[in-house]
């Protein structure tokens, strides 16, 4: 018997009356930047991953690119990234003038491969990158103890990472920085917005003044004449908007909800997954380890990846919405080869994840009896692909 059709988006924020009024509490006001609700947004997020600092920014890519321009990264210098991720992770730091060098996957995990991290650290090797894939925890007891031997810097991308820890401490808090974003299919969203988190007091200082032209924020407070400020430092505007940040704030209450939401799909749709034949997918969490269950990834087996674009076509024709987590790795995108004329055989285990893999929704917008038709429309996808 075939189950009704349901309409299932592979991303939908949930945006209810509370976000709604608190908007237009900032739209009665006369501060719609830089204010109140970005300050209470900052402490909602630094209470709830325990880091000293929270700054709010435009995004992600501006947290990331913050960090590699307040570390004093720059041209000679290299900072290890993973090849599977969003290109932002790389371009943060080409564009402070540093070179990305890659690293691939880790097959099992999907997370940057921590034997081949070591073997790649080299004279100009400043910092190391990392980024939750998906939610899932980096080991990082492993990264900082390579990172302390060999002195680098470590940035975390944590934009599919937030509700993610490691024994209780949350993603972000190991390394130098922390990066997360409230881009709208992310776990929480402010439209657009980003958020730094970090222990160390000088770098949360000169994010926050580099965040907003390098004003010296003293003498504006200081200052009789309104207007009167001082530069010292060269700085962009990647500020947080009020409207973003009372989103924000709203949102941040409905995050353990979501949270839960998340886990009990992922766990079933992961139980269903693995009776489908043609598919592998990722490993759950070790002991200790908590994900933010961003998506689940249906791996095709190699025999049926060129059928990869029919498959999701026939998902799409049953309302089931996938995404492709990331299309390519960093270094087969066109602005890479062309600098560094990467070939299509390198990162092998990145390849796989990116040309092989289709990326199911676990959001909180759905429940249990969606987890099982999504199962559902796959194994009817897959079989109808193998019989020509
Ligand atoms: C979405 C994403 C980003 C970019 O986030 P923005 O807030 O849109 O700048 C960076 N890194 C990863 C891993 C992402 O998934």
């Amino acid at each position: 018997m075939e189950a009704a059709r349901r309409e299932i988006p592979f991303g939908k924020p949930l945006i209810g009356d509370e976000e709604r009024r608190a908007v237009a509490r900032v739209l009665e006001g006369t501060i719609l930047t830089h204010g109140p609700s970005v300050k209470a947004f900052e402490a909602a997020m630094a209470a709830y991953t325990g880091a000293p600092h929270a700054i709010g920014t435009a995004s992600a890519t501006a947290s990331l690119h913050l960090a590699y321009f307040c570390t004093g990264i720059g041209p000679g210098d290299e900072v290890l990234v993973p090849a599977q991720t969003h290109v932002a992770t790389a371009h943060a730091v080409e564009l402070v003038g540093a070179r990305a060098v890659f690293v691939d996957s880790d097959p099992t995990t999907g997370n940057i491969d921590l034997g081949q991290l070591e073997a790649m650290i080299g004279p100009r090797t400043r910092a190391i990158s990392v980024v939750h894939y998906l939610g899932l925890p980096v080991d990082m007891r492993r990264v900082m103890e390579l990172a302390r031997r060999h002195d680098l810097l470590v940035v975390e991308d944590c934009a599919l990472g937030l509700g993610s820890s490691i024994d209780g401490t949350h993603v972000g808090r190991f390394g130098d920085l922390g990066c997360f974003s409230f881009y709208p299919v992310k776990h929480i969203t402010t439209g657009e917005g980003g958020m730094t988190i970090t222990r160390r007091a000088d770098l949360a200082a000169l994010t926050s003044t580099r965040r907003a032209f390098g004003i010296d924020r003293n003498i504006v407070q200081e200052r009789a004449i309104p207007g009167v400020y001082d530069v010292q430092e060269l700085g962009l505007n990647y500020r947080l908007t009020e409207l973003g940040a009372a989103m924000g704030v709203e949102q941040m209450k409905r995050l353990p909800g979501f949270l839960e939401r998340r886990r009990r799909n992922h766990q079933l749709l992961s139980r269903l997954l693995r009776e489908i034949d043609g598919i592998e997918i990722l490993a759950e969490p070790p002991p200790g380890f908590v994900t933010s269950w961003y998506c689940h990834l249906a791996i095709l087996s190699a025999d049926l990846a060129p059928q990869r674009s029919e498959i999701v076509d026939r998902l799409k024709a049953r309302g089931v919405g996938t995404s492709i987590y990331y299309p390519r790795p960093v270094p087969h995108m066109t602005w890479y080869r062309q600098k560094y004329g990467f070939r299509d055989d390198q990162f092998p285990q990145a390849s796989r994840l990116s040309y092989r893999g289709i990326a199911l929704p676990v959001g909180p917008h759905l429940d249990e009896e969606d987890m099982a038709y999504i199962a559902e429309s796959l194994r009817q996808a897959l079989a109808g692909t193998r019989r020509p």
